[in-house]
């Protein structure tokens, strides 16, 4: 199927790394971005996020290591460095920690289990809960380095990049999709839907892709008071109350910035919102909310010196990914605030699907 026709519908991260893997196998791209390119609207911009190897399940681990690959891949072909490996630290609830390196320990990562006496030493700018696993895998990505790489190897291999040009709707043929947009319509073999926050509002009605919801969370970034060694963490524990009735244990993450500073954020606390009538401004509790936190957890953090940004989740009842065909429309949405460190594997899995290939498994 090489040369098909593609269009892609989002120039986030994931619709980014899909025309990355799409133009390296000879199909014609098409991106298509409602905002202009490396906005901040949406879920994909900042210059920090997680990357990991750990991940309670087998699955996931496995598709962390895949995506460990493909991110030296786009490196190369990007010839700029994106993926900075100082190390993740999970800590926090015991059966979770110890979930963590069982399941590192049956793929074969290497990994260390710290007393809390031992993490505490190594790193004495954060407060350590309990038994903690290290992983010297695991650290920060560049979130809009890496959309602004994707694109222009994409762009560089012939993709159409079209800025400012959002789709209004499709029309779904049994193998083909009738793209329209402001500027006229045009005809594709395949369309890639990644629209982020947006998915249901563009095919929702057409497209059964199961319930998500939309949440703008609000991390800050702090600066470090001491000179330490500092990894990515996640920390497991009760914490804030979560948005809609997810389960997840993780209550706050964190990364230390190429700027210098240190990312802290709650997670899934965000308020519902639509992401076109979503508010502007921080909102000032959760901010006094996360200081209170980094007062008590982050000791060689100054708390005051919080820089807040704010980003959306699409996120599943599951916190599972869709990645999905529906005949000639492929859809990959609802990655539900832990996506980017998967980024150009979801862009793989993505053009499997338009080549006709099964989706990854999560189960
Ligand atoms: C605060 C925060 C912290 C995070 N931290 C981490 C982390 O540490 N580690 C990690 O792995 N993940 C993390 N994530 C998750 C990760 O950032 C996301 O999973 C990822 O960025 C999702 O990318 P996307 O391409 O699906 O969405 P987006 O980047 O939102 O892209 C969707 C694009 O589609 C466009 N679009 C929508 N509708 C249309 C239309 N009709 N026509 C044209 N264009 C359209 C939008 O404008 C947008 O550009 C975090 C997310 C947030 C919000």
């Amino acid at each position: 199927m090489p040369g098909s026709k593609v269009a892609v519908i989002g120039a986030g991260a994931m619709g980014a790394a899909t025309a990355w893997q799409l133009t390296a196998r000879g199909h014609d791209v098409v991106v298509f971005e409602q905002f202009e390119r490396l906005h901040d609207r949406g879920s994909s911009h900042g210059s920090a996020r997680v990357f990991r190897l750990a991940y309670p399940t087998a699955p996931w681990v496995q598709f962390a290591i895949e995506a460990l690959t493909l991110w030296r891949d786009l490196e190369e072909d990007a010839g700029v460095s994106l993926l900075d490996q100082f190390g993740a630290l999970d800590h926090g609830i015991p059966a979770c920690t110890q979930s963590i390196s069982d399941t590192l320990s049956a793929a074969g990562v290497s990994h260390e289990v710290l007393s809390q006496d031992a993490a505490q030493e190594r790193f004495p700018g954060m407060k350590i809960d309990g038994q903690a696993v290290f992983h010297p895998q695991g650290g920060g990505v560049n979130a809009t380095a890496t959309v602004n790489s994707l694109l222009t190897v994409a762009e560089s291999r012939g993709a159409d990049f079209r800025e400012r040009e959002p789709v209004e709707h499709l029309t779904i043929n049994s193998d083909s999709v009738v793209v329209h947009t402001a500027n006229g319509s045009a005809e594709f073999d395949r369309v890639v839907v990644t629209a982020g926050s947006w998915v249901q509002k563009l095919i929702g009605a057409s497209v059964d892709i199961g319930s998500t919801v939309v949440t703008q969370e609000q991390p800050a970034t702090f600066q470090p008071t001491i000179d330490a060694d500092w990894p990515a963490f996640i920390h497991y524990a009760p914490g804030p109350p979560k948005t809609n009735t997810l389960i997840d244990p993780v209550s706050h993450y964190g990364l230390p910035t190429p700027e210098g500073g240190f990312k802290i954020g709650e997670h899934h606390t965000g308020i519902i919102v639509d992401p076109d009538q979503r508010p502007d401004d921080a909102d000032p509790a959760r901010l006094a909310r996360l200081q209170e936190h980094v007062q008590e957890w982050f000791p060689g953090l100054d708390s005051a010196s919080a820089a807040v940004e704010t980003c959306l989740y699409t996120t599943t009842p599951s916190t599972d990914f869709i990645i999905e065909a529906h005949g000639p429309v492929i859809v990959g949405g609802g990655f539900s605030g832990h996506g980017f460190k998967f980024v150009p594997r979801v862009g793989a899995a993505l053009a499997d699907l338009v080549e006709g290939k099964p989706a990854p498994r999560f189960h």
